[in-house]
């Protein structure tokens, strides 16, 4: 029996061969301790990162509003321009 002690409480493990005996860090209950605290850690950056696709997805969409503003402004000035020469085409025909 391989035996050693568990990083975060120091109670003495064992293990059955070399290989969990490698693997083996924590005693049972600090296991499932440690592994709470790295989930919960997971989460937290897994939520920052949502977070901050979010604001780049907001920033986005107001800069494509802000384009279509524009190109809305200068379909209206071409619209208008068009108007001019309609009615200059007219002018000389009638
Ligand atoms: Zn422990």
């Amino acid at each position: 029996m391989l035996t050693k002690h568990c990083a975060e409480c120091g109670t003495q493990i064992s293990a059955e061969d070399w290989y969990e005996f490698i693997a083996l860090k924590y005693c049972r209950s600090c296991a499932r301790e440690v592994r709470r605290r790295q989930q919960a850690e997971w989460m937290r950056e897994f939520r920052r990162k949502q977070r901050e696709q979010h604001a780049l997805t907001r920033q986005l969409c107001t800069a494509q509003q802000e384009e279509i503003e524009r190109l809305r402004m200068l379909v209206a000035l071409e619209r208008e321009k068009v108007r001019e020469l309609t009615d200059e085409i007219g002018g000389e025909n009638a």
